[in-house]
């Protein structure tokens, strides 16, 4: 079966650490961690298990900071190696699994806490918040904290993994799958924007345009009474599509402490070395992109005792001076819960699936690419915002011929 694989090779990673801050471009050449191989069909890890085939499954964010090196060492215990990436899935369920026959179109909640690792809940999956299991190392499956970092499980860049139940959710038949791979990012949006607990008319900025700020944008709107929302967009296609999404303003990087200051009418002060910052600002400010950069301008534009959201997976320091002296709120944001949203009555996930089948998304998901070309794939998710697409995606879908190339 073939199969993109990352694997440990310590010279290569090392390697793409150091290569991958300067020259994006070559990540996905002979420095990348990560091959196609012709792996063995996965198995069922137990009752409750299934073998899935994917259909269309993305490339995220911490997908690509995992294959430059820029993640955090402190994730080395928290996966398996090699695995095979891949946590925003689209596909069909292939064994009879519970309530679910083969066939079902399924989208994947990545986590695995202890319902998918056979162990009794922890106190998080006790309440539905299997996004906080302190069991992702432990049971009868190898460590990894979500489906796509685990060796055990495999992943949605592949022809076939497995899943529990409990991570398997099934879709209406009118999703397509172009929208249906969107379900997980969504679902991460919308526990982003639950995180935020945005009041009324709260004035919000949000760092970043990417596929993380995009939807955050829009899970803002759908479930927040959030007032104005500014948005700081590199380029120009993401900033066409975060007015579409509902952005009040929207202002380049250079802009953004200027345009909170007048907004906000907040006093402006610029150090002797480093960015400007204000006094005074918006009430919430969340991080979509990750860089010291952009939680720089979060810490910096955001009011005392106001909140910083971080949205997208932290990939190097900023100065928390702000946070000291401003007594800021500094809050977390990964993956999503199995709890009612915002009086909904329905999970992050079925909230997303709303989403996914409402929202103005358009053509979000502007390139596919089979896994032969994942090289391609890779360059194009590495530029896909000055490139203005959302999302791409590996297309697993009637190409079996492809299965010995
Ligand atoms: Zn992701
Ligand atoms: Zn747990």
């Amino acid at each position: 079966m073939q199969a993109l694989e990352l694997y440990r090779s310590v010279p290569r990673y090392v390697a793409a650490r150091v290569v991958g801050s300067r020259l994006p471009g070559l990540l996905a050449g002979p420095v990348a961690p990560l091959r196609l191989v012709t792996n063995d069909e996965p198995r069922p890890l137990g009752p409750g298990w299934t073998r899935v085939r994917p259909r269309l499954a993305g490339i995220c964010g911490s997908d690509l900071a995992t294959i430059a090196g820029r993640s955090s060492f402190y994730f080395s215990p928290l996966v398996s190696l090699p695995f095979v990436p891949g946590h925003e899935v689209v596909g069909e369920v292939i064994d009879d699994v519970d309530d679910l026959p083969p066939g079902t179109r399924v989208v994947l909640d990545p986590i695995l806490a202890c319902a998918a690792r056979g162990l009794d809940p922890c106190s998080a999956c006790v309440t539905g918040r299997h996004d906080r299991c302190d069991h992702i190392t432990v049971g009868h499956v190898s460590p990894g904290l979500q489906t796509g970092y685990c060796a055990d499980t495999g992943g949605g860049w592949s022809r076939m993994f497995v899943a529990h139940r409990s991570q398997l959710h099934p879709i209406p038949d009118e999703l397509p799958d172009e929208r249906a791979v969107l379900v997980e990012p969504l679902a991460c949006a919308v526990h982003a924007a639950e995180r935020a607990q945005v009041d009324d008319t709260a004035d919000v900025l949000l760092v970043g345009a990417g596929t993380v700020g995009l939807f955050t944008l829009l899970a803002l709107r759908a479930f927040t009474p959030a007032g104005r929302i500014t948005v700081v967009a590199k380029h120009r296609r993401q900033a066409e599509l975060a007015r579409r999404f509902g952005a009040t303003e929207v202002v380049s990087p250079g802009e953004v402490v200027g345009a909170v200051r007048r907004a906000t009418r907040a006093l402006r002060l610029d150090p002797e070395r480093g960015g400007g910052f204000l006094l005074g600002g918006v009430d919430v400010a969340i991080d979509c992109v990750g860089s010291r950069t952009s939680l720089d301008t979060a810490l910096r534009t955001v009011r005392s005792g106001g909140r910083v959201v971080l949205a997208g997976l932290p990939t190097e320091g900023a100065d928390l001076t702000p946070a000291w002296f401003r007594e800021l709120e500094i809050v977390g944001a990964y993956a999503s819960t199995a709890n009612p949203v915002g009086g909904l009555h329905a999970s992050t996930f079925d909230a997303a699936v709303g989403l996914a089948t409402d929202a103005a998304l358009g053509d979000a998901v502007g390139a596919t690419y089979r896994l032969p070309a994942w090289r391609e794939a890779i360059d194009h998710a590495l530029s896909a915002g000055s490139l203005g697409t959302i999302k791409v995606a590996f297309d697993l879908r009637d190409h079996r011929g492809e299965e010995d190339a």
